[in-house]
């Protein structure tokens, strides 16, 4: 489904950030992106979404596929619409405006009232929660509120591939549950996931794959199960040996 084939990335025209990264998301899987802060996470996905040029990014070498269409440089409406979301680190919700508000303007880039409503429906069906709280201002929803509030949103967009960068990051271990949770379940609902996660032990437990970035280079990949077993990413990066 996604492919990233040797990608570059700089950001001011100078400090080279991604140095030949390849990767990819099968079509119905969960895959994990681990590394350490500043390993270039967050800018791999902003690579994918074209959301590089804000953050004065740029990509200089290689390319980004979403099945046989190359999406290299693709605006960021424009890869929303090819049918991949994003929910960013920090769960960046419209704070003042109601949570039911929120969830439409997920779906800015469709047309179909039909169809945007079978979302909601969905949407609410998965997330009690926001079902209840679908008047309040989503402002004052709680941290983990809020986080099923941005994934939520995401997927108003109905998309094939969802990008979650940092979803547990802050929330209490139960609260890390209930996303860990919400993840299997969009991903057994059909839409394959790539999760940035500082969590490696939640992200290496759902995902069927993973990549261990460091300082722009994948420096390992493989089946999910061998990478929580490897005695390297025990130690650097889940805490153990
Ligand atoms: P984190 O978990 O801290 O977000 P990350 O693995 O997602 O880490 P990135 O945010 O992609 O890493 O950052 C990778 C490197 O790029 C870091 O050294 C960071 O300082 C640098 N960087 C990020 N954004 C910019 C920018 N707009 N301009 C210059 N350098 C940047």
């Amino acid at each position: 489904m996604l492919s990233v084939s040797n990608l570059e990335v700089v950001y001011d025209d100078v400090v080279l950030v991604l140095r030949g990264v390849s990767l990819s998301v099968p079509s119905g899987e969960i895959v994990a992106l681990l590394g350490a802060n500043g390993a270039g996470k967050t800018t791999l996905l902003r690579a994918v979404t074209g959301l590089l040029v804000p953050h004065r990014g740029k990509i200089t070498k290689g390319t980004v596929h979403l099945g046989e269409e190359d999406i290299t440089s693709a605006d960021p409406a424009e890869v929303v619409r090819k049918g991949i979301a994003q929910v960013m680190e920090g769960r960046r919700i419209f704070a003042e405006i109601t949570v039911d508000e929120n969830l439409r303007a997920g779906a800015y880039t469709r047309r179909s009232r039909t169809e945007i409503n079978e979302s909601y429906a969905r949407v609410l069906d998965l997330f009690p929660v926001l079902a209840r709280r679908r008047r309040s201002v989503a402002g004052y929803l709680s941290g983990g509120e809020q986080q099923m509030l941005a994934i939520g949103r995401a997927l108003m967009a109905q998309p094939r591939l969802l990008l979650l960068d940092e979803p547990s990051l802050g929330l209490a271990p139960k609260l890390v549950e209930q996303v860990r949770d919400i993840v299997v379940q969009i991903n057994q609902q059909g839409t394959s996931v790539l999760l940035v996660e500082q969590n490696a032990v939640m992200a290496l437990e759902i995902a069927h794959r993973g990549y261990v970035l460091e300082t722009g280079k994948v420096v390992k990949d493989g089946p999910a199960a061998e990478l929580l077993a490897d005695e390297d990413i025990r130690e650097f990066y889940l805490g153990s040996a």
